[in-house]
């Protein structure tokens, strides 16, 4: 467990529809300035997991029954996705979400909208963004649902960046993306972390690539978490090499 773990996830249950209980009580720590890997199978529970920490189960009819979730030591379960924007935790979902009719820039300033700190720092965050992602800095003003799907998934994190996040939930970011391209996002990923200090927990199907870029992992099967470690640990795990390496 983190010392000082940015987010924890204390045992919690997460039911639909007020009748299917899809989290059977997960807890998991990130710890600041860590990327920890939330891994497991299709419908193992990785997006309800994000989606509670993020408090976006509302909209499907989802709920956090029981435990508790803390970002940087203050429960926020009961508190607004916005609200979490502000206290700098941000989702990247699944799928990508740009919006397909505004350009890669106007998308990354749709990423401003809780900051109220001018034009300039937010003009100033675009260049950063830029630096980090050359490829958006050329497409900057093409259509979003004309670039490819690399693109787009480089501008929903760049989008999540204009919020100044301390966190990121990063939902199945390789998904439909050629290795190379899983390999350049995972990079920046990797020095985002590094020189910005943005903490990542990161939802994968893809447990090969994700252990090389975590330092931590968490294996959820069916709503439960059955093995947790360190990266390199998990990496050389025999359970963990049968089961979900090599069939990525
Ligand atoms: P994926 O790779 O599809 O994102 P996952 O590990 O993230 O998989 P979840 O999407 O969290 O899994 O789904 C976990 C379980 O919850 C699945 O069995 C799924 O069918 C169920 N589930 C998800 N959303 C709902 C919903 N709105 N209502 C009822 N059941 C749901």
């Amino acid at each position: 467990p983190a010392t000082d773990p940015v987010l924890a996830v204390n045992n919690i249950e997460v039911i639909y529809d007020h009748v299917v209980l899809v989290l059977k009580g997960v807890s998991l720590a990130v710890p600041r300035g860590g990327i920890v890997a939330l891994l497991g199978a299709n419908g193992a529970g990785k997006t309800t997991t994000l989606k509670a920490v993020s408090n976006l189960l509302h909209a499907e009819r989802g709920e956090v029954t029981k435990g508790s979730i803390l970002f940087e030591g203050e429960r926020v379960d009961r508190s607004s996705p916005n609200d979490l924007v502000r206290r700098g935790c941000i989702q990247v979902m699944e799928g990508r979400h740009c919006f397909g009719h505004l350009t890669i820039e106007e998308n990354l300033l749709t990423g401003a909208f809780t900051r109220r700190d001018g034009r300039a720092a937010i003009r100033a965050d675009l260049e950063k963004v830029y630096a980090y992602f050359p490829r958006l800095r050329e497409r900057r003003k093409s259509m979003a649902g004309y670039t490819s799907g690399g693109e787009q998934q480089m501008c929903a994190v760049g989008r999540a960046l204009m919020s100044r996040p301390k966190m990121i939930l990063l939902d199945e970011p390789s998904m439909g993306l050629a290795p190379q391209i899983v390999e350049e996002i995972f990079e920046i990923v990797r020095d985002l972390n590094a020189k910005e200090g943005v903490s990542f927990l990161l939802a994968e199907q893809n447990t090969n690539m994700a252990l090389k870029y975590a330092t931590y992992g968490y294996i959820l099967e069916t709503g439960r978490v059955v093995m947790d470690g360190d990266a390199a640990m998990l990496r050389t795990n025999e359970d963990v090499k049968e089961f979900y390496l090599g069939v990525t």
